[in-house]
């Protein structure tokens, strides 16, 4: 039995914190970084607010560490907030939401939990996960709970016309990451694969476009639904090997998320495709996103995908592989042994497609 179930509601496109109306005369609490603190974005979403009942909580980092959160736990039970905004990237997001669940299992009433992304990537805004890293370990690790889902996500593409060109490139491969893996996930529906399939479509069309013209609203705006609709599929289907691997990166090296996905993504698919059901599912994928003819047999199929994958990640500027990056190969080979042991313990590893051993994933990260 496969069960589907999102308990967010989602509004979505420039109107959408028109929402925010209804939470006039509320106590406010929004958990951001310093930059948005001090962006026109925020004065855009407190616009929609009674500005003296607005605090906000600006100490976010990216791989936000755990001791944040206890720091944000401490700052709910004592101002009480009726409202509480997670407004940014993923980072914000999983931060917020992991202070709003662990404060209402301490008692502390939080009437709704709202989730506003500003970048388009993780589908943080309906998922039932957050990641926080604990610094002191070099760990990584995914929470999760179906307690942690957002009340209301507002997806507003507005808000994402000045994410860098980088963190554009990064987190639009996230999604891709989200709905390929989501797509050849064992846990993988009907329902998770519509999600997945029309994700990755939008992907291909329109992240290009939006790296390239950063005020392009209507590729910023298919790029914002496309986070979420794979966000929507991973969290029913679950995840996979690349982000087992992608949280040790960041963790332990502080790679941006959305590149360590893309930089592992394609060694992850030619690892999966010795799967025979794994390797059907990309080669369909990449005949719905019209990069392989409908009639092509399945090797050509996914080996377009692969091609695909590649031409795209050199047009928005994302090195071909993890040897490509300035990391230095002997601060890997030092990290390598713990970053082999908690990717086989992560969470997002039990729904991959192929079983997968430790020297398996040391020849994806040496690839
Ligand atoms: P991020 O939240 O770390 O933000 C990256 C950078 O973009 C930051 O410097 C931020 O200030 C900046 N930024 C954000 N919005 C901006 C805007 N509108 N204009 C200009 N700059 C802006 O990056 P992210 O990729 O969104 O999130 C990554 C985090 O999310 C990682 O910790 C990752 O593990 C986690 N994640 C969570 C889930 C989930 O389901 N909970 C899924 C995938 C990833």
């Amino acid at each position: 039995m496969k069960r589907f179930w999102i308990p967010t509601r989602v509004y979505s496109g420039t109107d959408s914190l028109d929402q925010l109306e209804r939470y006039r005369g509320k106590d406010v609490w929004v958990v951001c970084d310093a930059f948005l603190a001090r962006s026109d974005a925020i004065t855009r979403l407190t616009a929609h607010l009674d500005a003296d009942r607005v605090s906000l909580f600006s100490d976010i980092m990216p791989d936000p560490p755990i001791t944040t959160v206890v720091a944000g736990i401490s700052l709910l039970q004592a101002i009480k907030p009726q409202v509480v905004i997670g407004f940014g990237g993923g980072s914000a997001i999983d931060a917020a939401k992991a202070m709003v669940f662990f404060g209402r299992k301490l008692g502390i009433t939080i009437e709704t939990f709202i989730a506003i992304p500003t970048t388009s990537g993780t589908g943080s805004d309906v998922s039932s996960a957050s990641v926080i890293s604990d610094p002191a370990l070099g760990v990584k690790y995914p929470l999760f709970d179906e307690g942690i889902y957002p009340d209301i996500a507002l997806l507003d593409p507005q808000l994402t016309v000045s994410v860098p060109q980088s963190v554009t490139a990064n987190t639009g491969m996230d999604v891709l990451t989200h709905a390929i893996e989501a797509y050849v996930s064992t846990g993988a529906s009907d329902f998770s694969d519509a999600l997945a399939e029309k994700a990755a479509q939008l992907v291909f069309h329109f992240l290009p476009a939006a790296c390239r013209k950063g005020d392009c609203l209507p590729s910023r705006e298919r790029m914002h639904n496309a986070a979420t609709l794979a966000g929507m599929a991973f969290s029913q289907a679950g995840l996979g090997m690349t982000h087992a691997i992608a949280h040790q990166f960041g963790g332990q090296l502080h790679v941006a998320h959305g590149l360590a996905n893309a930089l592992l993504l394609t060694e992850v698919i030619r690892f999966n495709s010795r799967d025979n059901r794994a390797a059907k599912k990309y080669a369909r994928l990449s005949r719905l996103c019209a990069l392989a003819p409908w009639q092509s047999d399945d090797r050509a199929a996914l080996q377009q995908l692969l091609n695909h994958i590649a031409q795209m990640k050199r047009e928005i500027g994302i090195a071909p592989s993890l040897s490509a990056l300035s990391l230095g190969s002997e601060k890997i080979r030092l990290a390598r042994p713990a970053m082999v042991s908690a990717a086989l313990h992560d969470a997002t590893l039990a729904t991959n497609p192929r079983p997968v051993a430790d020297r398996d994933i040391e020849a994806i990260i040496d690839a």
